[in-house]
């Protein structure tokens, strides 16, 4: 008897926590390592991006396949709470290359991270910055892995996308349509498939060739490492009215007592001397060292021949 108690025992310590996490508390952003050892990580995210200690790195501009008006073939987008955050799950080609990345990457799904004000949720800082909202675009390598679970805590397996977004007073039409589906989700685990998908680039910033790059890992629990992140300099904006959407979910099931859904974002973590970069042009990286090596070149030339004709 004794060892079905033990068996059952082990089970549940591998098993039945697995969603106990939180942002506030016991189960909180300190304590989350007690229960997944990599939150305690050294290459953790979010970070405190500084410009001042960036590197400049060159590459390429990414090229975004599927995210304008003319969706993927089947594609299709689903609006779900998962009591921790809002997610629009998607299915479909939606292909992202370019932009220093060595594969292609297909993204499967965007979620945000927010507080109740409206005036610092982001989870990234930018030179000490906090936004009040950040949206994660997230995908794995497509060339190398079946699918996103495959591809987690390998190198570069998977990519985060962040966007920071500011409150103003004008709406903010590329977001329209996402938020129709939030009072369809008001509770954990309820979900809303869209009619039709709408465009995701025109809810990323309009510059998405200026942008800060390192390696860290996902911002919630398991706090798997491998991930290659992307943080844009220029942010979005949506509206009071739009941010006030967020206000409505609630991180309980229908027919508990209500715990708005808000606050979830984790603090930022040491750097621990990883390098960030930021994108420099890589074409005009490349063209800039082809010259350089051409007047190298003709340098030595000229002073080859300069010592030619001066000792004849
Ligand atoms: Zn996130």
């Amino acid at each position: 008897m004794t060892r079905i108690w033990i068996l059952l025992l082990s089970l549940c310590m591998n098993s039945c926590h697995s969603q106990e996490w939180s942002y506030s508390g016991e189960t909180g952003p300190a304590n989350w390592h007690k229960m997944y050892p990599t939150c305690g990580g050294e290459n953790q995210s979010p970070i405190s991006i500084l410009t001042t200690e960036a590197e400049e790195m060159a590459m390429l501009n990414f090229t975004w396949t599927g995210f304008g008006d003319d969706p993927p073939n089947g594609a299709s987008m689903t609006l779900s709470n998962l009591g921790t955050t809002v997610q629009v799950n998607f299915t479909g080609d939606y292909l992202i290359s370019g932009g220093g990345l060595t594969n292609t990457y297909k993204a499967t799904m965007l979620h945000f991270h927010w507080d109740e004000n409206g005036v610092h949720g982001s989870e990234h800082t930018l030179d000490e910055v906090r936004y009040p909202i950040e949206m994660h675009l997230v995908g794995y390598d497509f060339e190398k892995y079946d699918d996103f679970d495959s591809a987690l805590s390998h190198p570069e397996g998977i990519i985060v996308v962040a966007t920071f977004l500011e409150i103003t007073s004008e709406d903010n039409p590329n977001y329209s349509e996402m938020f129709t589906g939030f009072n369809s989700v008001t509770y954990k685990g309820q979900s809303y498939q869209y009619p039709s998908p709408f465009p995701i680039l025109p809810m990323l910033p309009y510059n998405t060739w200026d942008f800060y790059r390192y390696h860290g890992s996902l911002t919630t629990p398991a706090c798997d490492e491998g991930v290659l992140w992307t943080v844009f300099v220029q942010y979005q904006q949506i509206s009071h009215d739009q941010f006030s959407n967020f206000n409505t979910l609630m991180s309980n099931f229908e027919g508990e007592e209500n715990v708005p859904l808000s606050n979830n974002y984790r603090p930022v973590q040491p750097l621990n001397g990883r390098s960030v970069y930021r994108r420099i042009d890589g074409e005009l990286a490349f063209s800039k060292s082809t010259e350089f090596r051409i007047n190298t070149w003709m340098t030595c030339v000229a002073v080859v021949l300069y010592y030619w004709t001066t000792s004849l």
